[in-house]
């Protein structure tokens, strides 16, 4: 199910491979594709809405959750002690991914960041990076 022409629905959906780090029942976790640090990991509700005054409270509730304790394994993964925790609601806002998600990316001094802001080129996983980026995710999610 879910909208047809959204990406993150066909990653729910498994018809597109993601990095998954965490995943119950309203709520999937994956490692975004041109992370702003490595370890940058996108959170959804596995619901279909647009942008966060869509999301009903109790989904809402369940996905900060979520992304709270997503948060606190990136940190860890990543040995990093600050991160950011972003989302975006319409284009004019930036959003390009037409099904809300919150960003989690940790900060390291001097990354270039501005401000929680992508204002240089996203970074590449090498070969076996994103995998091995997940892998540390997930133990420390313990999931
Ligand atoms: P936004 O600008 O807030 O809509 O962010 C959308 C994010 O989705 C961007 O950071 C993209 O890199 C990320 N993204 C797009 N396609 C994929 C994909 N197939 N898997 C993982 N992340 C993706
Ligand atoms: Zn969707």
């Amino acid at each position: 199910m879910g909208n047809q022409n959204c990406i993150f629905c066909k990653i729910v959906a498994k018809e597109l491979p993601a990095s998954v780090v965490y995943e119950d029942g309203k709520c999937l976790a994956f490692l975004d594709i041109s992370p702003a640090n490595k370890g940058h990991v996108l959170v959804i509700p596995k619901q279909h809405y647009a942008t966060l005054i869509e999301v009903p409270d109790s989904t809402l509730s369940e996905l900060v959750k979520a992304a709270k304790k997503v948060s606190s394994a990136v940190l860890k993964a990543t040995k990093a002690k600050d991160f950011n925790f972003v989302q975006s609601n319409g284009p004019v806002a930036g959003q390009v991914v037409m099904h809300v998600h919150f960003h989690i990316f940790p900060r390291f001094k001097g990354d270039g960041l501005l401000a929680g802001r992508l204002n240089r080129p996203a970074l590449v996983y090498e070969d076996g990076e994103a995998k091995e980026f997940m892998k540390r995710i997930r133990e420390a999610m313990k999931w």
